[in-house]
């Protein structure tokens, strides 16, 4: 059996490009789970592919819940919190804790970037800048350190219509509370 993923433009240069970089980065094969020690139960195959395939790629156990249940797959919180943290632990995907109490997992494609949250909505963006990557790593061998890890996170409000929008209006709800 192998995971299908849910990118919809098959031809030309793009699919070409995406299935040579799926070999190490996109699909996970109940043979991966079982390299890691895991057997490719139900549940982990359908955990590990909704983050293959959601746009949504940064998601809480509770987001996690709530689109396998929109999918008619019925997991229980207890369960999902076990298999992302084993996820995490084999190294098949990263857990953030951004400004909440809730971790977040996106799936380890290995490659660094930093993020972007919204304190509203939790919207999250990511981003990768060179220039920034190369000052941090001046500023630490200025404090000789060398630097093994980092995480960056920037905290803001997104311009998204509908973030806005409610922002706004439980502003003005606030307003006339107080
Ligand atoms: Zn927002
Ligand atoms: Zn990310």
């Amino acid at each position: 059996m192998r995971l299908s993923i849910g990118i919809g433009r098959k031809s030309g240069y793009y699919s070409r490009t995406l299935r040579r970089l799926r070999l190490f980065q996109m699909t996970t094969t109940p043979q991966d789970l079982n390299d890691r020690g895991l057997k490719a139960t139900l549940p982990r195959l359908r955990i590990i592919r909704l983050f293959e395939n959601s746009r949504n790629c940064h998601m809480t156990a509770e987001d996690v819940y709530r689109c396998l249940k929109e999918d008619d797959l019925d997991i229980g919180l207890a369960t999902i919190y076990r298999v992302l943290t084993q996820f995490e632990q084999a190294g098949l995907l990263l857990r953030h804790h951004f400004e909440s109490d809730k971790a977040v997992y996106e799936i380890n494609r290995g490659h660094h970037h930093d993020h972007i949250v919204c304190l509203h909505c939790g919207k999250v963006e990511e981003f990768f800048d060179a220039e920034i990557e190369k000052r941090q790593n001046e500023i630490a061998q200025g404090k000789n350190f060398e630097v093994v890890d980092h995480a960056l996170c920037l905290y803001g409000y997104c311009a998204t219509g509908d973030c806005v929008e409610r922002r706004r209006a439980e502003a003005e709800e606030n307003n006339d509370i107080g």
